[in-house]
């Protein structure tokens, strides 16, 4: 059976105090389960404040919502995988779709992080999914494949490494979810392109992501294509995020 990953974005909230504040709760109501991770995307600021708290906890880690590609140099703002090694993350987020369509960050510059945080053994939470217009267009999966192609030609054991999140740009925080049936052809398409470089398609975590709550999550995690959700309005409250990651 593939692992769950349930991966909390709390984007540019919960500074350090907030983030010690979430985990005294967290800590408090969500006891270990062996059959999933959980996660946490603090702002880069909070970061060692997490990973401090989750430490210990063998199911439980942290990692940053975005890295450059290079090891060091001038690039004011930025923070390298290197120190991301140091610093005990088990990876980062790439891709996010606040960073591609607000931040114009191109779909070259996020297969030069994922291969970065590869070549340093760390998880890089890939996501891609398409615009509203383009779904509506039948565009879907051209755009998904397009934004995996800059992955091409990875060694298979670096592949296998990958986390894929399906997030489409129209549910993100738009309290809009993708159907577990749309969500699932989507996966299955992904899991297809892995098989296709070589890569054995159970190994890929390929989680879903946009409005997950309490309310759909439990519908969307009976779908056997989905394993975990990433989560962002609905991982900010920790009595919330303790029992939305306890569905199924
Ligand atoms: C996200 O930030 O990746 C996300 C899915 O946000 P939300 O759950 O708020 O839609």
């Amino acid at each position: 059976m593939r692992r769950r990953l349930f991966a909390a974005n709390w984007k540019m909230h919960h500074g350090p105090g907030a983030a010690r504040s979430f985990l005294g709760t967290f800590l408090e109501q969500y006891a270990r389960r062996t059959d999933r991770d959980v996660w946490f995307f603090p702002p880069a600021i909070s970061f060692t404040t997490v990973l401090d708290l989750v430490r210990g906890r063998p199911d439980l880690g942290a990692g940053v919502q975005n890295v450059h590609w290079e090891p060091k140099g001038a690039f004011t703002g930025e923070i390298s995988v290197p120190m991301l090694v140091e610093a005990g993350a088990n990876g980062a987020i790439v891709g996010h779709s606040e960073r591609r369509h607000g931040f114009g960050e191109t779909d070259e510059e996020s297969g030069n992080k994922a291969r970065a945080l590869l070549a340093a053994g760390l998880v890089p939470v890939f996501c891609v999914g398409e615009k509203l217009e383009e779904r509506e267009a039948g565009e879907t999966w051209a755009v998904v494949r397009r934004q995996l192609n800059v992955l091409d030609g990875l060694p298979t054991r670096q592949l296998a490494q990958l986390v894929v999140a399906y997030e489409p740009v129209w549910a993100i925080g738009t309290g809009r979810n993708a159907t577990p049936a749309d969500a699932a052809e989507v996966h299955r398409s992904i899991r297809g392109w892995f098989e296709k470089q070589g890569v054995n398609p159970d190994d890929v975590t390929v989680p879903y992501g946009g409005s997950v709550n309490l309310r759909n999550g439990a519908d969307l995690l009976a779908e056997p294509e989905i394993d975990g959700v990433l989560v962002g309005g609905a991982s900010l409250d920790p009595t919330g995020w303790a029992q939305l990651i306890s569905l199924r």
